[in-house]
């Protein structure tokens, strides 16, 4: 199972190859491999601290003669990166005593509406009972394409009609979770940035009306970012922090993108764990992201 999903997440990041590709292709190593090296990295958005940090210390060790073979580079390189990409928290927190309440932000057309249908089949699978709350009452697209997911995948779903008040959505949701017996209640929010006062209000309000029912809830706040938006990600997810508390981030898109490395970059800027990744359209293609594993992938 380990080695299939490995080769999923390799072949996703088939476009941010080009630092593997260098380790690969009959080059002898000299200033130039390393400034090549850094140049990948930053295309990769690996982040420019982590890059300068990484291509510094390599230099150094190549002028003081110890690093002579790629092997080496590449054995620095994954040691380094699991080092910075391994965190405690990576792992979803689910409600022993009840349903576990996930709520679920991001801007339009960050993926948001597919990573919930991920999700829900991902716990599906682990043969758990899940229902959906139609929260981003604001676009009628939103309502009806996380009504067919719940169709494909086979699950329920709370809705009210467009304009109404997401609250209220949450809370029909969560009643019925309770009374229906489900182990997962997904709820979608409405993605408006532009308009962050009255984001804040919404989740607040989305909030309270959870807590009425189940003080612990929401156990997760799962950001989606679109991780072919690269450095831009952080940006994004620095003013939804703004609004709301965070508590991991669901990094869609990673398949299709060269900017692959802007994993790291999330991990060593925002103090966010990356739960889970995006591979593709397809509602299995998630992983739930595995820091040893995602570097293994990036560099090999
Ligand atoms: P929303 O507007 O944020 O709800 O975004 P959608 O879920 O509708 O997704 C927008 C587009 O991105 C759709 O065409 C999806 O199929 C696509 N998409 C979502 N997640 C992924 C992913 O992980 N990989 C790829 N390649 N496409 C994705």
């Amino acid at each position: 199972f380990f080695k299939k999903s490995i080769d999923k997440i390799k072949a996703a990041l088939a476009k941010t190859k080009k630092i593997a590709e260098l380790f690969q292709i009959g080059r002898k190593i000299d200033e130039a491999f390393l400034e090549d090296l850094e140049e990948r990295l930053i295309m990769a958005d690996v982040g420019l601290d982590t890059t300068k940090y990484l291509i510094d210390a390599l230099k150094s060790s190549y002028k003081d003669k110890e690093i002579k073979e790629k092997d080496q580079i590449l054995t620095f390189l994954k040691e380094n990166l699991k080092e910075r990409l391994t965190q405690k928290g990576n792992e979803l927190k689910l409600n022993e005593d009840g349903p576990t309440v996930i709520l679920v932000i991001g801007v339009n057309g960050s993926g948001k509406t597919t990573s919930i249908a991920k999700l829900a089949h991902h716990f599906v699978q682990q043969d758990k009972k899940v229902l959906l709350g139609a929260g981003d009452t604001f676009r009628a697209a939103a309502i009806d394409q996380l009504e067919i997911w719940a169709e494909r995948i086979g699950i329920d779903i709370v809705k009210h009609k467009m304009g109404s008040d997401p609250a209220a959505v949450a809370f029909d949701a969560v009643q019925a979770a309770l009374s229906r017996e489900s182990d997962i209640i997904i709820i979608d929010t409405a993605g408006r940035l532009h308009t962050q006062k009255n984001l804040m209000k919404e989740l607040q309000k989305i909030h309270n009306v959870l807590k009425k029912k189940i003080p612990e809830a929401p156990h997760e706040v799962l950001l989606i970012l679109d991780a072919t938006i690269g450095q831009n990600a952080i940006t994004q997810a620095e003013l939804f922090s703004a609004a709301t508390p965070i508590t991991g981030i669901f990094l869609s898109k990673l398949d299709g993108t060269a900017k692959g490395g802007v994993v790291l970059a999330i991990q060593n800027q925002l103090d966010i764990p990356v739960k889970f990744i995006g591979l593709g359209e397809k509602c299995e293609d998630m992983e739930a992201f595995d820091s040893e594993q995602f570097v293994d992938a990036l560099l090999s």
